[in-house]
């Protein structure tokens, strides 16, 4: 009988597990990590693969769906692919998807592709060489881009092209990212800025998504698009007769806390009920101390069942980790 006891008290079903796969990253992006060095996990600290593989399997009887891989940068991790083929193979997974920042992309879009991967969410904040540059600490936005169209020319679909919205940092190219939708049928998606603790932005970038829309609509109407059952958190637009779709993910303006179905896995094994709140979930100790699946299982429905019912940051007085690069965004 089919079960899926992933359930808060809410009585949110949660089908949804990301998955960060490294805390490393290849780029330097001012809103998430700060410029200085700051301490790794060692490779020990981290989940192997056959250990994510066992947790996600334990995840897929209990519920979960949909496995989003992200992290850290997950292509930068040595040995992805045969992890990746194994994953697409579990049965009872219905949904496998890559978030990546798209600099070693190029190189692993066959494999991608021979693995059973197909839907890419790639970070894009501008379409400036030199402030990709200024934004991530290295200037690979050639490469990026090029990635970008050759995924498009494979056929890989769809291509969301997530863009944090930050004022008086990269407003000024709404329109030009937007316009990317006009002539492709990439998913442009701006997503609000998350004060998580950065020193590295100066001022208050954060701007509300319902700002964006409107300076996108001085120029032209975006008409909405009739939402799926599968829709996630974005609120999604068009412009008239477009391939492509812009959508607006709004965690601070328009929370999607009510109807959030995720849990996340951090690459050191932690389960985190929300992204935005500091409480987690040790799986990796009982893991390596020979714990058995009913009870990781166990540990797994506590964690979901005591997710909290609003994030961090609207629920106020809690200081969210920083650490986006381990959590995975
Ligand atoms: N390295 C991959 C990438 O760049 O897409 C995956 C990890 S990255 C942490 C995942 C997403 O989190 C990116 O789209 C990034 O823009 C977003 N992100 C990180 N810090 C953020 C913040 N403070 N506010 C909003 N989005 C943030």
């Amino acid at each position: 009988m089919y079960k899926a006891p992933l359930q808060d008290r809410y009585r949110r079903r949660l089908n949804y597990l990301r998955v960060s796969v490294t805390d490393r990253c290849n780029l330097r992006c001012v809103y998430c990590v700060p410029r200085e060095t700051i301490p790794r996990m060692s490779h020990l600290e981290i989940l192997r693969y056959e250990e994510i593989l066992r947790i996600i399997r334990i995840g897929v009887s209990l519920g979960i769906t949909k496995i989003r891989i992200t992290g850290g940068e997950p292509l930068v991790r040595k040995d992805l692919l045969p992890f990746l083929e194994q994953l697409t193979h579990l049965e009872g997974l219905t949904d496998i998807a890559l978030t990546t920042n798209g600099v070693l992309l190029q190189d692993y879009l066959k494999p991608l592709q021979a693995a059973g991967i197909k839907r890419l969410n790639i970070s894009l904040d501008s379409l400036r060489r030199d402030r990709f540059a200024e934004l991530t600490g290295s200037d690979r936005f050639d490469r990026v881009w090029a990635a970008i169209e050759a995924a498009h020319g494979m056929g890989f679909n769809p291509i969301k092209l997530n863009v944090v919205a930050m004022r008086d940092i990269n407003d000024d190219e709404f329109h030009d990212l937007a316009a990317l939708t006009r002539t492709r049928p990439y998913h442009v998606r701006f997503i609000e800025y998350m004060p998580m603790g950065n020193p590295n932005l100066p001022g208050d970038p954060y701007m509300s998504n319902d700002e964006v829309r409107q300076r996108l609509e001085q120029k032209d109407i975006l008409e909405p698009v009739p939402r799926s059952g599968n829709d996630g958190p974005a609120q999604r637009f068009r412009y008239p007769g477009a391939p492509g779709e812009v959508g607006f993910i709004s965690p601070l303006s328009h929370h999607f806390c009510d109807t959030c179905n995720r849990l996340r896995l951090t690459a050191g094994g932690k389960l985190r009920p929300c992204l935005l709140s500091n409480q987690e979930f040790d799986l990796i100790t009982p893991l390596r101390a020979g714990a058995s699946d009913a009870e990781l299982s166990a540990i797994f429905i506590e964690g979901a069942r005591l997710k909290p019912m609003a994030h961090g940051l609207i629920a106020g007085g809690q200081k969210v980790d920083a650490r986006m690069s381990s959590i995975g965004g």
